[in-house]
């Protein structure tokens, strides 16, 4: 049980009603206070342990009816086989992709370069996860790319390695395993997001190569290119998710995708996109829906501690005019009580004192008759001081 609900049940206040003030306010760039109880709760998913969460979308599990989730470029049945549970990549049969569209996702993916080791540097065991179809991802056989040796048993470029963002960054590390055997992805990937034309955030990938971090929030600086560099561009929101054919059998298997909302819409609680507008009109709206539930002919501790609540979000009409009626009949109650009366009421008297703290320790009240008259009474009570 948190201090709030302690709180709450000494002073005889239903927790299911009053949520409380807690945490510091809502502000500008913030529509909920911290540890606010009436935000959202998030959706529950199953999660066990190696299975896909059951969110996902599983785009290949090894069976005919996954596989038939890709495609060839132009929507023809891929070329590529299905072997022993495996999706493997056919030389010459183009890049497959799923016939579902997503934009921003977490991508679980895992891959196995051939364990014959043919081919050096690009051309050993070459594939690639292209995110929205434009941003690869690099698969490839790096497990002998090893600059420390003289000569690199398998020398390559840097931006072209396992789990590089490729031609732009390579990974922060190599944690390749050998050809043949099964080596994870873990992507989040954001696409950029564009207004008017206009670039206003670039993406990012972030990779887990093998569980090892590999791509730390890269933000993009192009659509993935050879040789030139080649500039972000505006696309559709949603695009086909592919798989490189780059002339190597490179196997996958256990693919699926959660789709995740762009960090950039979230305008309401911090982060790059916070909008002053949106956090007011989310506060105004959390003001709304709580006020509904007061008794305004009921002046009480409880009454007072949920209008003061209400304040936190929206100081506006009605809110304001409703305080001060609830908080002056209060007064009014409290200053005809005798010291027994008080004593009997301490637990409501200190829920209603820590309410005024949260909202003044938050500059939301100044002078407050209410606030000063729960003050003096605690502290001529000594109800709060520490044993
Ligand atoms: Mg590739």
């Amino acid at each position: 049980m948190n201090k709030l609900i302690i709180a709450a049940a000494a002073a005889g206040i239903s927790t299911s009603v009053f949520a409380g003030l807690y945490g510091d306010t809502p502000d500008s760039r913030h529509a909920w206070a911290v540890h606010d109880r009436n935000r959202p709760n998030p959706v529950k998913v199953t999660a066990e342990p190696g299975l896909p969460p059951s969110d996902a979308v599983i785009l290949f599990d090894g069976s005919e009816k996954t596989f038939a989730n890709w495609c060839a470029k132009d929507g023809s049945p891929t070329k590529w086989k299905l072997v022993d549970g495996t999706l493997e990549s056919v030389k010459g049969a183009g890049y497959i992709y799923t016939k579902q569209s997503f934009g921003d996702c977490q991508l679980h993916l895992e891959w196995a370069a051939p364990k014959k080791v043919e081919g050096v540097g690009q051309g050993r065991g070459n594939s690639g996860v292209f995110l929205m179809g434009m941003y690869e991802v690099q698969v490839l056989d790096s497990y002998e790319t090893d600059p420390a040796k003289d000569p690199n048993p398998n020398p390559n470029y840097a931006d072209g390695q396992a789990s590089a963002v490729y031609a732009e960054n390579p990974p922060l590390v190599n944690a390749s395993r050998k050809p043949g055997e099964w080596q994870t992805y873990d992507i989040v990937f954001h696409q950029p997001v564009w207004k008017d034309g206009k670039l206003v955030w670039p993406g990012s990938i972030t990779v887990f190569h093998n569980g090892v971090l590999t791509q730390d929030h890269w933000e993009m600086e192009g659509l993935t290119t050879h040789c030139k560099r080649r500039p972000l561009a505006p696309h559709a929101t949603k695009l086909p998710l592919g798989l490189q054919d780059h002339g190597n059998p490179v196997h996958f298997r256990n693919i699926w995708i959660r789709e995740i909302p762009s960090r950039y819409a979230n305008t309401t609680h911090g982060g790059p996109a916070a909008d002053e507008n949106d956090v007011m009109a989310l506060r105004g709206k959390t003001a709304a829906r709580l006020f509904e539930k007061i008794d305004l002919n009921n002046a009480s501790a409880n009454t007072v501690n949920q209008i003061l609540e209400v304040i936190s979000y929206s100081k506006e009409e009605p809110f304001c005019s409703a305080a001060k009626k609830l908080c002056g009949e209060y007064l009014a109650q409290l200053e005809k009580m005798d010291d027994d009366a008080l004593q009997a009421n301490k637990g409501a008297i200190i829920s209603v004192k820590k309410s005024y703290d949260v909202l003044w320790r938050n500059g939301m009240l100044k002078d407050c008759k209410l606030g000063k008259f729960v003050n003096d009474i605690v502290d001529k009570k000594g109800w709060m001081k520490k044993k």
